[in-house]
C-alpha cells in the first residue's frame, strides 16, 4: 500500500526542530514525517518550504525563524552552508564539540555497546586551519571560476575566501585562477567531457610555509605550461613545487595517475611532532596539523608503549604515526596502499635518522596475514583507515596474533562502531573512554581515538 507523504513540494509548514542529523541538517517533524532543513537547529521553530519529497522523508529550506536556538551564531557567509564547506557554521563552536561527542555516544549506544566518550578536544581558532585545498574549476558565464559545489549539485559557487583554509592557500588559488584566465585555459566540462583544467590542488606546510600547487587536467597537455608555471612562482615565492597531474577519467576522482613536474621539487616538507616530513602530491597528509598533534599525542599516550615492544602502523600514509612512535618501541612496521606515500615514508625515516621502522606498500588487509606468516608478533597495532573502516579480513588476522592493544584512529564513527563489534567477537574490548578530537571544525566530520584490549 502506498502511503502519501503528508507534505508537498513547494508548500510551507511550521515546524519545531527536534534533532540535528549527522550531516548537520535540522530535523522538523510534520505529522510524523521528517523534513530535513539546512540552517536549522534543535529547539528552533521555523517556517519551511519543502523543496523535495522522498518516500520516507523530505527536504526543506528555512523561510522564517519563529524561535532561534541559543546555540546559534551569526553566519559568516551563507555560501559556506550552501556549499557544505562549513555545514556547522551556524552552530556555536562549543555546541559543535558537544554535537560530535553526542554523535559518537549515540552510535555506540545504538549498537548496544556500553562505552564512555570523553568531551571532544577542540581548537582555539576553529577556522583557517586546513593545510590543503582541492578546488574545482568551472566556466561560469564565459569566465573561469574557482569555488565550491553547491550541496548535492554540480553547480559551482565562486568563492575567494574559503574560511576554513589557511588564507595563504586562498591567496594561492586566486593567483592560479588569474594566471589560468590570462592564458585562456578552458575549464573541464563534466557533461561533455571536454575542456582542460579540472581542479587546482594546493597544500601548504604550516611550519615550513612551503606551498605545492597541483594543476589537474583532463588532457595530457597543459597549454602554456611554462608561462603558467613561471607566473605562479614569480608571484608566490613560497611555492616550492608545481605539478601537472593528468586525470583522463570521466568520474569525480580528483587526482589522476600521471604526474609531470613543472617547477621545483615533486614534494614539499613540513614539520609535525618535532619531525620532518616529505609530502608528495598523491600522498595523504592530515589536513589540520594543530589538531593532528593532539590526536597523535592521545593515541600514543593511550597505547602505553614499552621499549621492548613491536608496533604496527596500518594505513600509515607517509609514516607520520610510525615515525612519531619509533622512539618508544623496539620496532615499527608500517603499511600503506599508495606507493608514493611509502616512498615518502622511507625518505622520512632517513630524514629523521630513524632506523627501527620498516615500510611496505600494500593493502593492509593483504599485508597483515603476510606479517603473521613471517612471524611478526606486534604488541600494539595502530589503525587509521579511511572512512570505510577496516576490512573484516584485516580484523581477523590482526586479532589472530593476539596483540595486547589496538589503537583505532577513526574518521567515521559509524564504521568505527561496526569494527569495534567485530573486534568484540574476537575478544577485544574498548577499555578506555573514546576520545573525539576535532580535526574538522565547522564541518560534520568526526575524528576519534579508541583503544581496544584483549580480555
Ligand atoms: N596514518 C596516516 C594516514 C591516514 S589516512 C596519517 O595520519 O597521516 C588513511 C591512509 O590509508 C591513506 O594514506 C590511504 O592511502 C591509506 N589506505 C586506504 N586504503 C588502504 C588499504 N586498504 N590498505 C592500506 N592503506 C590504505
Amino acid at each position: 500500500m502506498k502511503v502519501k507523504a503528508p507534505v508537498q513540494q513547494g508548500k510551507t509548514y511550521q515546524v519545531k526542530i527536534v534533532n540535528l542529523t549527522y550531516q548537520g541538517l535540522g530535523v522538523g517533524i510534520f505529522h510524523d514525517f521528517p523534513i530535513f532543513i539546512n540552517n536549522a537547529l534543535p529547539g528552533e521553530k521555523v517556517l519551511t518550504r519543502v523543496i523535495r519529497v522522498k518516500r520516507h522523508f523530505s527536504f526543506g529550506k528555512v523561510l522564517k525563524f519563529y524561535k532561534k536556538s541559543p546555540d546559534r551564531v551569526q553566519l559568516v557567509d551563507k555560501k559556506y552552508l550552501q556549499t557544505g564547506i562549513a555545514p556547522l557554521e551556524h552552530l556555536k563552536y562549543s555546541a559543535q564539540l558537544k554535537f560530535k561527542h553526542d554523535q559518537v555516544a549515540e552510535l555506540f549506544k545504538k549498537a548496544g555497546l556500553k562505552v564512555q566518550i570523553k568531551p571532544t578536544i577542540g581548537m582555539k581558532k576553529p577556522y583557517q586551519y586546513r593545510n590543503k585545498a582541492q578546488i574545482p574549476v568551472k566556466l561560469i558565464k564565459g569566465r573561469l571560476e574557482t569555488g565550491f559545489y553547491r550541496r548535492h549539485s554540480h553547480y559551482l559557487v565562486p568563492i575567494t575566501d574559503f574560511y576554513i583554509q589557511d588564507p595563504k592557500i586562498d591567496q594561492t588559488i586566486l593567483v592560479v585562477r588569474n594566471v589560468l584566465r590570462k592564458y585562456h585555459i578552458v575549464p573541464y566540462n563534466e557533461r561533455t567531457h571536454r575542456g582542460v583544467i579540472r581542479n587546482v590542488m594546493v597544500r601548504r606546510g604550516r611550519s615550513s610555509h612551503q606551498i605545492m600547487v597541483g594543476l589537474v587536467t583532463r588532457t595530457k597537455q597543459l597549454p602554456h605550461a611554462p608561462e603558467i608555471t613561471k607566473a605562479i612562482h614569480h608571484k608566490l615565492p613560497e611555492v616550492k613545487s608545481i605539478i601537472h597531474n593528468v586525470n583522463l577519467r570521466d568520474n569525480n576522482v580528483l587526482l589522476g595517475r600521471q604526474n609531470r613536474l613543472l617547477y621545483g621539487k615533486p614534494y614539499i616538507d613540513d614539520q609535525l611532532m618535532g619531525l620532518t616530513f616529505r609530502i608528495s602530491l598523491n600522498a595523504f597528509y592530515q589536513v589540520n596539523p594543530v589538531q593532528t598533534e593532539k590526536l597523535y599525542s592521545v593515541a600514543i599516550k593511550e597505547a602505553q608503549l614499552k621499549p621492548n615492544q613491536i608496533a604496527i602502523d596500518a594505513y600509515c600514509g607517509i609514516g607520520t604515526i610510525s615515525l612519531s612512535i619509533a622512539k618508544y618501541v623496539k620496532r615499527v612496521y608500517g603499511v600503506e596502499i599508495v606507493p608514493q606515500a611509502i616512498r615518502d615514508a622511507k625518505v622520512n625515516a632517513k630524514l629523521n635518522h630513524i632506523d627501527n621502522v620498516k615500510f611496505v606498500a600494500n593493502r593492509a588487509e593483504d599485508q597483515m596475514p603476510l606479517w603473521v606468516k613471517h612471524g611478526i608478533r606486534p604488541d600494539v597495532i595502530f589503525v587509521d583507515p579511511p572512512r570505510k573502516g577496516l576490512a573484516a579480513s584485516f580484523i581477523k588476522s590482526a586479532a589472530s596474533v593476539k596483540p595486547k592493544r589496538i589503537v583505532y584512529i577513526s574518521c567515521k564513527p559509524a564504521t568505527l562502531v561496526r569494527d569495534v563489534r567485530r573486534f568484540n567477537k574476537l575478544g577485544y574490548h574498548v577499555v578506555q573512554p573514546v576520545q573525539p578530537v576535532d580535526q574538522f571544525p565547522q564541518t560534520v566530520q568526526i575524528e576519534s581515538v579508541t583503544v581496544l584490549e584483549r580480555e
